[in-house]
């Protein structure tokens, strides 16, 4: 059983990684973009507010997001978990280790991949073509990477500063087979 938390800029394969390494670990895949653009579908006030902030670029308020994931975390603490897009800021890093803390559930494994902006830019303008994304054209992608520059990097450097030995970083340049080899590697060891 294992708890897992995948960081890195948007558009660098965390949702593809995360998803491959779920199904051969057996374990939930809880993607918070996922989530939300599942609630788009709702068409109601909600759904309006959430549409409006992701088609921005920017990101959806803390108190939404930890409700969110400590709602769906009950139920998968003792079966295992990867975590991808959460968390993204300060304040749900503080409520998930808060959380995890109370349910005596420590993170097993932390994966960072990384790329550079210019691979990132190209790849999500090319996941827009493929799969039309809203919040994956030209105009938004600088903002999003601006959040993650802003926000998120600094809370995996946080990580990667107090969890050093389950802390993983990734080279995102490389093939899909390839950072999943790196990834399993890395799991078989432990
Ligand atoms: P993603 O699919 O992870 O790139 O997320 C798409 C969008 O959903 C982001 O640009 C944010 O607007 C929102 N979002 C996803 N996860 C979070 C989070 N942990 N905190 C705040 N907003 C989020």
């Amino acid at each position: 059983m294992k708890r897992i938390i995948f960081f890195g800029p948007p558009g660098a394969g965390k949702g593809t990684q995360a998803k491959i390494i779920s199904t051969f670990l057996n374990i939930s895949h809880l993607s918070t973009g996922d989530i939300l653009r599942k609630k788009l579908l709702d068409n109601d006030d909600l759904a309006k507010q959430l549409q409006s902030i992701m088609s921005s670029g920017n990101l959806v308020s803390d108190d939404f997001l930890n409700s969110i994931v400590s709602s769906r975390l009950k139920n998968e603490i003792k079966r295992g978990f990867i975590l991808d897009g959460y968390p993204r800021t300060f304040t749900q890093s503080e409520f998930l280790n808060n959380f995890l803390l109370e349910t005596s559930a420590p993170i097993n494994h932390i994966f960072d991949i990384q790329l550079n902006f210019k691979i990132l830019k190209n790849r999500i303008l090319k996941r827009f073509s493929e799969e039309g994304r809203e919040d994956d054209n030209i105009n938004v992608i600088e903002t999003r990477y601006n959040e993650y520059l802003n926000s998120t990097q600094k809370v995996s450097n946080i990580y990667k500063e107090n969890y050093s030995s389950i802390f993983h970083e990734i080279d995102g340049t490389q093939q899909i087979h390839e950072i999943t080899e790196k990834i399993k590697n890395i799991l078989k060891k432990s």
